[in-house]
């Protein structure tokens, strides 16, 4: 179906959201992805919005043109802009209510799955799910959602605690960051221990970077605990 972007915010000189409206409904369960196409190229893109949300929200990063296919061209448009959609949503990238423990750990745009199934999940009336939400970037402004993720974590501390790191703290552009540091995938056992997260109620998560995810689930792997995954593209490992 055609799909129109309709509002787009730029986060750093690579990273931007856009919000698209399909011509046709689109339904799908936060954490699946949805398949974009232009000029006959198509690539698949987590979901950012919930549901009950009027637009799809994309999270998106540009892979330069050297490499990338589509995105050096999704980086050009502008709200207004017709893109391709695949009518279905895909991926089984989605909660896991079995578990009582939820810790999701991302690197900058796989956390978009994330924010889905939070955003949803704040609709309910009743919760009895806990969620743990680690992200990482090199620069702090690479975080697009950390006001939204932090508000939640401080309105509601028993349901979600949120911790974002950086990996290159002594660079310029990460000055003044006093929050945690290292890359996301060296502080998950930490956090394991800190939250006191146990094996039979706890579903561990990882999001983007097929590095991060390999190191993640070697984590996970060994400690005992399930572990689900989305990778964003293949790595040479
Ligand atoms: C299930 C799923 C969900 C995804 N969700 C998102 C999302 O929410 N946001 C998003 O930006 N991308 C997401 N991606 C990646 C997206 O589908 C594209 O691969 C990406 O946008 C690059 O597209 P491209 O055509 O420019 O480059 P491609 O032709 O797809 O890739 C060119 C090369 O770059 C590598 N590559 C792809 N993405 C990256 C990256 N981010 N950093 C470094 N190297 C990369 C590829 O492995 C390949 O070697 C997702 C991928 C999958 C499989």
């Amino acid at each position: 179906m055609n799909a129109t972007i309709t509002k787009r915010v730029d986060i750093t000189h690579d990273l931007w959201k856009i919000w698209i409206k399909g011509e046709d409904s689109f339904n799908f369960r936060p954490g699946q992805y949805c398949t974009i196409g232009y000029g006959g190229v198509e690539r698949p893109y987590s979901i950012v919005s919930a549901p009950h949300e009027s637009e799809i929200e994309l999270f998106l990063e540009l892979v330069p043109p050297q490499t990338g296919v589509l995105t050096p061209t999704l980086f050009r448009l502008q709200p207004g802009a017709q893109l391709q959609m695949r009518p279905r949503a895909k991926g089984i990238f989605v909660l896991k209510e079995n578990y009582v423990n939820h810790l999701m750990v991302a690197t900058v745009t796989g956390i978009a799955p994330y924010v889905s199934m939070l955003r949803q999940y704040l609709t309910r009336a009743t919760s009895s799910h806990k969620f743990f939400v680690l992200v990482g970037a090199s620069f702090k402004n690479e975080f697009a959602y950390n006001v939204e993720l932090q508000s939640i974590a401080e309105e509601r501390p028993n349901l979600l605690k949120f911790i974002p790191t950086i990996s290159r703290p002594d660079e310029m552009t990460n000055e003044g960051w006093n929050g945690e540091t290292g890359r996301v995938n060296t502080i998950v056992e930490k956090y394991i221990d800190l939250f006191n997260l146990e094996q039979a109620s706890t579903l561990v998560y990882a999001c983007g970077h097929p590095s991060m995810i390999s190191s993640v689930r070697a984590s996970a792997n060994n400690m005992g605990f399930a572990f689900q995954e989305e990778r964003f593209w293949k790595s040479d490992e």
